[in-house]
């Protein structure tokens, strides 16, 4: 027949390891992490660079749409040229269509310089983009492998809570709620084996008054001190 004590043990020994699988399942929260910031630096750059590159695009399709308006322009000053009747109006025209014409010469000079960094902003996002897709590829394996070993956690947890489940019900209600008072104190641990005849824990001497009833066989006493549960190891 297990006693109180034996029972509470058991039970102590099945959260200890509880208490290392949830250490194990909060040490690949990091790893998922570093995964997942390197993944969006990646896909950040990539955005950075598309929207760059269409705010050149639609620059690019301004200054298009412009040089044609202004060609038609000077198709349209040569025709007029063809019908002027006398010098002053010929003058007009040469000076009209002359002004266009250096105007379509800037536009094209800004285009090219456009068109320069259009090709650059592609290069660069194309580079991104490669590297991206390396990112991914790399990472597959890795977050495969932090899948696998969560999965394998979460199995072990599960069959570590039934354990506990099964270990709780055979240690008396009032006890178990005492025990699990003290471990919520973010304790791993709240029943200690006394050293001598001072608490295991905190080290503190037992007054000579509880030295009989704490030394009993099977007693679980409070340590006054520091409040875990300790018993007597003879
Ligand atoms: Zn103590």
């Amino acid at each position: 027949m297990q006693t109180d004590l034996e029972a509470l043990l058991v039970l102590q020994a099945d959260d200890v390891v509880i208490g290392e699988l949830e250490t194990r399942l909060s040490a690949l929260e990091p790893r998922i992490r570093e995964l997942d910031q390197r993944r969006q630096r990646s896909l950040d750059a990539v955005a950075r660079s598309t929207a760059a590159m269409s705010a050149e695009e639609k620059k690019q399709a301004y200054v298009r749409d412009k040089i044609a308006e202004h060609k038609q322009l000077i198709e349209r000053n040569q025709a007029q040229m063809d019908a002027v009747t006398n010098m002053k109006q010929a003058t007009a025209a040469v000076a009209q269509m002359e002004q266009a014409r250096r105007i379509v010469a800037t536009e094209e000079s800004d285009l090219l310089v456009i068109n320069r960094k259009l090709d650059e902003a592609r290069g660069i996002l194309h580079t991104q983009q490669t590297e991206l897709s390396a990112i991914e590829a790399e990472q597959e394996v890795a977050r495969a492998e932090v899948a696998g070993e969560r999965a394998a956690i979460d199995g072990a947890m599960a069959v570590a809570k039934q354990a506990r489940d099964a270990s709780a019900a055979k240690v008396p209600a009032a006890l178990v709620a005492k025990y699990d008072r003290i471990r919520s104190r973010k304790r791993s641990e709240a029943v200690f084996a006394m050293r001598g005849m001072s608490c295991g824990n905190c080290d503190t001497s037992i007054p000579m008054q509880r030295r009989h009833v704490v030394t009993a066989v099977g007693v679980i006493e409070l340590c006054e001190a520091c409040g875990v549960l300790m018993y007597y190891q003879a």
